[in-house]
């Protein structure tokens, strides 16, 4: 109907001021993971790199190898960034047509330098060739990223983290190069192939059904986001990540995340005071709030996720300190 074209249309502008781009972002029924699958089945036709460092980025490696795509992976500790140098290495011999990296690894709370790994792919032998895919699921919307000055070809996000809507959409933006590849990728498969929703986008449509009532929502939350102002929303997000770091370490924990590396959307706590995190989560949940325990085995319990994403504000932080001291002073 002329009114979801309206609302598809409306939304757009909005979209790519977040993502930074003047190139199209393209809107997906489906969560993130979603698009991290379609990014692999329409840009890689050769060898894929995929840059692990935690659970989300290995994901990507799961999704690669599921699709039959061949792959070289760059896996480094748990808790360490990925650096340009390490990927430079990597590429030199050329073989690689696409990388994959997650620009904020949820599981571990650590920003990865995009901008720099980015560099480092422009300048392999066959730089402009590579398809640059980056997930910021967990960043977007409350982290400063620019798609069209960083040159990256695939960026992706989805509803659920630092845009605070409801889970069930996704969203990437799409660089000119990597249309052209796609054209060039067979068997991308129909949902997400990116040449068939860019033409329907085209015309603010769909080529399958939209989750309209979901696009309402965005439509709404992404004027919230631009009225308060991106810099304004980047900025209290990292006062909220400083405030955490502190907080964590003042109580004698340490930051999961290489130094310089912390996360603005998610702090990843080390729990060497052994903490029980299950019955700390349940002392918060009867106040009305919560936490998350490591992610995956090997994670759970060794450590805990404090976020500080979204629409959260400092005054919620506050009050979740608060409530997790009371919690350690019952240990005493
Ligand atoms: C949550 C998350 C995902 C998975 O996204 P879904 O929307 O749940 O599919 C992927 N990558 C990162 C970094 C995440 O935080």
């Amino acid at each position: 109907m002329p009114e979801c074209s309206d609302l598809i249309g409306r939304i757009q502008p909005k979209l790519r001021q977040l993502f930074m781009t003047q190139k199209r972002v393209l809107i997906s029924a489906s969560s993130g993971t979603g698009l991290m699958e379609g990014a692999i089945r329409n840009c890689a036709n050769r060898k894929v790199l995929n840059c692990v460092n935690g659970a989300f980025s290995d994901r990507w490696r799961q999704i690669t190898e599921a699709n039959g795509k061949a792959n070289e992976v760059l896996e480094v500790e748990w808790g360490q960034p990925i650096l340009p140098e390490q990927v430079a290495a990597k590429l030199a011999t050329g073989e690689f047509d696409a990388i994959t990296v997650a620009h904020n690894e949820t599981s571990t709370g650590v920003t990865n330098p995009i901008p720099q790994i980015a560099q480092a792919v422009r300048q392999a032998p066959n730089g402009q060739e590579i398809m640059i895919l980056v997930d910021s699921v967990s960043s977007l919307g409350g982290a400063r990223l620019e798609f069209d000055a960083w040159d990256l070809d695939v960026l992706l996000t989805s509803s659920q983290k630092a845009f605070a809507l409801p889970p069930g959409l996704a969203f990437c933006a799409i660089s000119d190069r990597a249309m052209a590849k796609a054209a060039t990728v067979p068997n991308r498969g129909y949902y997400f192939d990116f040449l068939l929703l860019d033409k329907y986008l085209q015309k603010n449509q769909t080529p399958a059904t939209p989750a309209i009532s979901l696009l309402f929502a965005l439509d709404k939350q992404l004027d919230a986001i631009l009225a308060e102002g991106l810099e304004n929303r980047f900025a209290r997000h990292l006062a909220m990540r400083d405030r955490t770091l502190e907080w964590a370490k003042s109580r004698g924990f340490t930051p999961f995340a290489t130094p310089g590396y912390e996360s603005p959307t998610v702090t990843c706590v080390h729990n060497n005071r052994q903490i029980d995190v299950g019955a700390l989560n349940q002392f918060l949940r009867e106040r009305g709030m919560i936490l998350s325990n490591g992610y995956g085995a090997r994670l759970r319990d060794k450590t805990f996720r404090i976020a500080h994403m979204g629409d959260l504000q400092m005054a919620d932080m506050e009050a979740l300190f608060t409530a997790i001291d009371e919690f350690l002073e019952t240990l005493e």
